[in-house]
């Protein structure tokens, strides 16, 4: 639909084999907005994530993604990035031999195709390092290389905040945080979000929304989006366990 960011149109999803990890997945993001996905581990939820950033390693059996009106289905992961799709992993990986701000500042420029000066850059970057409480110092360490759980994570928010995409998928941030680092990530992707942009958070822990309101909330149970709504539906899954949405889950 014209107005819709992110549109997703009845994907199943397989991976070397038939039973589909993702099965008729129907969702939409509009510009503004913000969705929670939840569900319980081994849902699909990470596997949604990597489909719509183009992971090459998943077979699209049937539908479509299109971001901004434009079918990207197929289109490279790179290719998307550059549209403003971002994705933060929920494992991020260790790359030894690039530091963090080298891999920044590298990727900035990639997605804007405008290369991007090292001291302005450097400047705006330990301006959000400061903002998320992290020592500047990690700026010149290797990327994730030694980092903690809690640093990995705010690492990805420094991305997102210095990529600033259209779109953010964000996935389990939160997971592994103490209360603190938890604060400082969620009011990280308030600091992000304006009218002008989208986030999908993936999260089994409500307290990453705690400074931002959630417009929609979606439970994925065996690759089938289950259910829809509002944030009560995370009070429900709170108080009543994904126990009665199971069994309507798809494979
Ligand atoms: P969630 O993020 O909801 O916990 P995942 O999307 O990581 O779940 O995984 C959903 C299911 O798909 C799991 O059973 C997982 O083992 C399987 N899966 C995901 N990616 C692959 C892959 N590349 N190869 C094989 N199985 C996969
Ligand atoms: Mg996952």
């Amino acid at each position: 639909m014209a107005s819709d960011l992110l549109h997703i149109d009845n994907l199943t999803v397989t991976v070397g084999g038939t039973i589909p990890l993702l099965n008729s997945i129907t969702l939409s993001v509009k510009k503004g907005e913000v969705h929670v996905l939840m569900g319980p581990n081994g849902a699909g939820k990470s596997t949604l994530g990597n489909v719509l950033m183009g992971h090459p390693g998943y077979e699209i059996q049937q539908g479509s993604i299109h971001f901004d009106g434009q079918d990207i289905t197929h289109l490279e992961t790179e290719k998307r990035a550059r549209l403003g799709l971002f994705f933060s992993f929920q494992n991020p990986e260790e790359i030894p031999g690039i530091t963090l701000e080298n891999f920044l500042r590298t990727s900035k420029s990639s997605i804007t195709g405008v290369e991007e000066n090292v001291f302005i850059f450097n400047l705006a970057l330990k301006k959000i390092m400061k903002d998320l409480d992290m020592d500047p110092l990690y700026a010149n360490r290797h990327l994730n290389v030694g980092f903690s759980g809690g640093e990995k994570k705010k690492s990805e928010i420094l991305q997102l905040l210095a990529l600033n995409p259209r779109l953010a998928i964000l996935d389990e941030t939160d997971s592994g945080l103490d209360v603190d680092a938890v604060r400082v990530v969620s009011q990280g992707i308030k600091q992000f979000h304006n009218p002008e942009n989208s986030l999908l958070i993936i999260t089994h822990n409500t307290k990453i929304l705690q400074s931002i309101q959630a417009d929609h909330v979606h439970v994925l149970v065996k690759g089938s989006l289950v259910a829809s709504g509002d944030t009560s539906l995370i009070r429900r899954i709170e108080e009543e366990g994904y126990a009665p949405f199971l069994g309507q889950g798809g494979s």
